[in-house]
């Protein structure tokens, strides 16, 4: 039986090819002539067999695994070479889309978004917090987790973040429902090449990712479970601003708290950007704090200017706690003026409940 794949032509250019490969063989090994024409039948006969044989298998791994080639080249049967049938195949099974079917259905993993611009077409790619949400709660445990530290019951306290007094005075306010999902915001600039090469900074990559803080503090410092949320080239920033490369994160946060996140028919819950980390300078660029530390306003906490912090001597250093502090409001007025430190207003300053004073914390 051959298969319905294995056009004739194939099968004999195949064979061909083999006896071909015989004949120089024979030639190599110096085989009598009076043999050649028996064994070159065999060889012949042997080839075809195999082909057939592989040709079924092939077709057979064509129909479980993509059964869209097969229904929409079925008119095509017989009439595919070889090269062809491997073209179409790997084309098809090398796509990106199907890749991520492959990664989606085995390993639950997200497909990022690619956002352009159609002006500069600089591009960032973005993976939606809610499809990273719904892969998450597959898993069972994980979302036994989200459902039990969500509800701020007495006896759900040994989570660190739910003790805190930043928790009770800042975000418990911020829940109708005593419940939530609490995520924490990291971000960083990574180099993929030698950072001190000729290639310095060309390369250079922003990263967002989250983690959830409603998992025991064991499993949430796990890097299995820190989700990439965006990434983009560093020189977008200088180009279009954060307010662009941020956007579909500011929209979704704002969505996730308003609109609330479906955990089943039953359970409906917001999603709340508690905080974020980050180097210094990563985290001035978040809130649109200067980035040079070696003059004017070097603290994100307090109004010290740099001039000032060098000029303290040692037997001052208690002097350190007495200086004026930054806090929400001063941050939104330094926002509209652009002073003290501010030279842009920053993209968060558009998710509703962020409070700037606590937002992003020293770690
Ligand atoms: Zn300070």
């Amino acid at each position: 039986m051959s298969s319905d794949f294995l056009c004739e032509n194939t099968r004999k250019h195949l064979a061909e090819n083999f006896v071909y490969f015989y004949l120089k063989s024979r030639h190599f090994f110096l085989i009598p002539k009076s043999k050649s024409n028996q064994l070159c039948e065999l060889v012949k006969e042997i080839v075809l067999k195999f082909a057939d044989d592989y040709f079924l298998l092939f077709e057979q791994f064509l129909k479980e695994e993509c059964p869209s080639i097969v229904n929409s080249y079925n008119s095509y049967k017989n009439k595919l070479n070889l090269q062809e049938m491997i073209d179409l195949s790997l084309e098809h099974l090398l796509s990106n889309k199907k890749i991520f079917e492959i990664l989606q259905n085995k390993f639950n993993f997200v497909e990022p978004i690619e956002i352009i611009d159609e002006e500069s077409k600089l591009k960032i790619l973005y993976i939606p917090i809610k499809e990273t949400l719904s892969s998450i709660i597959k898993n069972e445990t994980l979302l036994k987790y989200i459902i039990i530290n969500s509800y701020l019951n007495a006896t759900n306290k040994e989570n660190f973040f739910f003790k805190s007094t930043y928790f009770e005075e800042h975000i418990s306010p911020l829940l109708t429902n005593k419940n939530g999902i609490f995520i924490k915001l990291y971000s960083d600039e990574i180099e993929i090449c030698n950072p001190i090469g000729s290639a310095k900074t060309k390369h250079k990559l922003c990263v967002v990712y989250f983690t959830i803080l409603n998992f025991p503090e064991y499993l949430s410092s796990s890097s299995d479970l820190y989700f990439l949320l965006t990434v983009f080239n560093d020189s977008n920033v200088k180009k279009k601003g954060l307010q662009f490369c941020l956007f579909p994160l500011i929209r979704e946060l704002n969505e996730l708290y308003f609109e609330e996140f479906q955990i089943s028919n039953l359970i409906k819950m917001p999603v709340i950007a508690a905080f974020m980390t980050g180097d210094n300078l990563s985290i001035h660029r978040m809130l649109g704090m200067q980035t040079w530390f070696s003059s004017g306003y070097i603290c994100r906490f307090c109004f010290i200017g740099y001039k000032q912090l060098c000029s303290i001597r040692l037997e001052e250093l208690s002097t350190l706690f007495l200086f004026e502090y930054r806090d929400n409001s001063s941050y939104i007025e330094d926002f509209k003026s652009l002073s003290n430190g501010l030279i842009s207003p920053s993209v968060f300053r558009s998710v509703a409940y962020i409070n700037f004073q606590y937002f992003s914390p020293l770690i």
